[in-house]
């Protein structure tokens, strides 16, 4: 046998014999995940992580293994044990799904689970749908987007945030929710780490995973009134550490961060050379001082924004990403190899809308929100008054409570709450939706009241 045979042959055998010590890693990882599940444990312990993360370098160092390697090695470990752990958590979107099922068997719903304004996409809309085919807007196009629309897009941007923004620094993506995913899996790799601030909207979290992607939560708290501590920001950055996930005004909280935290976070990320992904689709929804991460002028942020909430056109699945160009192209060619481009006559109707006054819309949900507010307060439920968005975010206090098995139980009486199990470690915590009218967002407070009682 030549030499170059051997050699593969011996490299086949580790290779194999990696496999199969991966196939008992997992079975432990399950029966841990059995064990946790019994005691109630969250599937992630950070200290117990950072223990075995001492011990890889350390051993790395003995052997003389690259760190850098031993250390995305042991992430893809982590990562492949919190995915056989993770339980299915019921989030809004499996409630939802869940009454829209009961809706169709003649069960009547009221949705105060789910974050769809209920009134309609401004009458701009309805001409344009008229309009685009005579319009010519029917093609194959640039899978940014329609050059009229990004144009539109960057203006609009540069007015309302007073900062330069080009064409280029513009993506069209079919919501906000595929410009996340799109930044997560261009910029980032198997192996590197994200921090996510949680209560969180779940698909950072779960585009993180699918990309091979380290997790670091930072946890707030009620009482501290959702504010992330920075030293705990601070403390989770490694040198893996790549990027941090900003959403403010916040879902499921209706946070707004001081300025001054703000500005802290941005100058951590800066100082440790991370991507920002802003999510600032509920811009258009802050009723107290609130400042876009574009108005840092920082290379490294991508904001994205959308047309669901703003503009009440969740159904047309549009929404859009500002960045440096570099970004862009590369978020592009995933959004090019995935679905060539967004669909020509929604990007029309979506430039035809950006003239529309949507300003009566946070009017609308404030008031919602703040009936929500008295009402809640009013059947004794734990929270702080949302900033922004349209939610509140409420402790439930009873003992042992748990979010998703209330949720599923309270479909039976005609009311779907979001469970707080699915935005993170928040099992006593439930969502409440400000996108229904009063009488019916009254109605399903009664509903709540009374099932709150038995
Ligand atoms: N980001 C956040 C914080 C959201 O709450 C949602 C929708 N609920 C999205 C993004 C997705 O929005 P889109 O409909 O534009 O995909």
């Amino acid at each position: 046998m030549s030499d170059i045979d051997e050699l593969r042959n011996k490299m086949e055998q580790v290779t194999l014999e990696m496999i199969k010590l991966l196939n008992t890693r997992n079975e432990i990882a399950k029966e841990i995940g059995q064990v946790k599940k019994n005691l109630g444990k969250r599937v992630t312990d950070e200290v117990r992580e950072e223990n075995l993360r001492t011990k890889v370098i350390s051993l790395c160092d003995e052997i003389d293994l690259d760190t850098s390697i031993g250390t995305k090695f042991l992430n893809f470990l982590l990562n492949e044990s919190v995915k056989i752990q993770t339980p299915m958590d019921q989030t809004h979107l499996t409630i939802f799904l869940k009454a829209k099922s009961l809706e169709e068997h003649g069960k009547k719903i009221i949705h105060m689970e789910v974050g769809e304004p209920d009134f309609l996409p401004p009458i701009q809309v309805k001409n344009a749908l008229e309009k685009v085919y005579d319009k010519g807007f029917i093609r194959y196009g640039d899978a940014k987007g329609l050059s009229q629309f990004r144009s539109a897009l960057a203006k609009k941007n540069s007015e309302t945030f007073d900062v330069k923004t080009v064409q280029e620094n513009i993506l069209v993506s079919p919501g906000a929710r595929f410009s996340v995913y799109l930044a997560i899996s261009t910029l980032l790799n198997p192996g590197d780490e994200i921090i996510i601030i949680e209560p969180a909207w779940p698909a950072y979290k779960d585009c993180a995973f699918n990309a091979g992607v380290k997790v670091r939560v930072i946890k707030t708290t009620l009482e501290s009134k959702w504010e992330p501590n920075i030293n705990q920001i601070e403390e989770a950055i490694t040198p893996h550490t790549k990027m941090i996930v900003l959403n403010y005004p916040n879902n499921p909280t209706g946070k707004i961060l001081p300025l001054n935290v703000q500005d802290e976070i941005i100058e951590l990320a800066i100082k440790n050379d991370l991507y920002v992904l802003s999510d600032e689709i509920y811009s258009q929804y802050s009723y107290k001082e609130w400042k876009s991460v574009l108005s840092y002028n920082y290379k490294k942020s991508i904001v994205t924004q959308s047309f669901s909430k703003s503009h009440s056109m969740t159904g047309f699945r549009i929404g859009y990403a500002i960045a440096i160009a570099e970004i862009i192209n590369k978020m592009s060619e995933l959004q090019a190899l995935c679905l060539t481009n967004v669909s020509e006559p929604i990007q029309f109707v979506a430039l035809e809308a950006l003239d529309a006054d949507i300003s009566n819309n946070a009017n609308i949900i404030k008031s919602r929100l703040e009936l929500l507010t008295r009402e809640a307060k009013e059947i004794g439920l734990d929270f702080v008054e949302p900033d922004g968005s349209m939610y509140l975010f409420a402790k439930v206090p009873k003992d042992e409570f748990d979010s998703g098995r209330f949720a599923n139980s309270l479909l039976e009486y005609g009311l779907a709450v979001a469970p707080g199990e699915g935005f993170g470690d928040y099992k006593d915590f439930i969502r409440l939706s400000a996108c229904r009218d009063e009488k019916e967002l009254m109605d399903g407070i009664s509903i709540l009241r009374r099932y709150l009682k038995e």
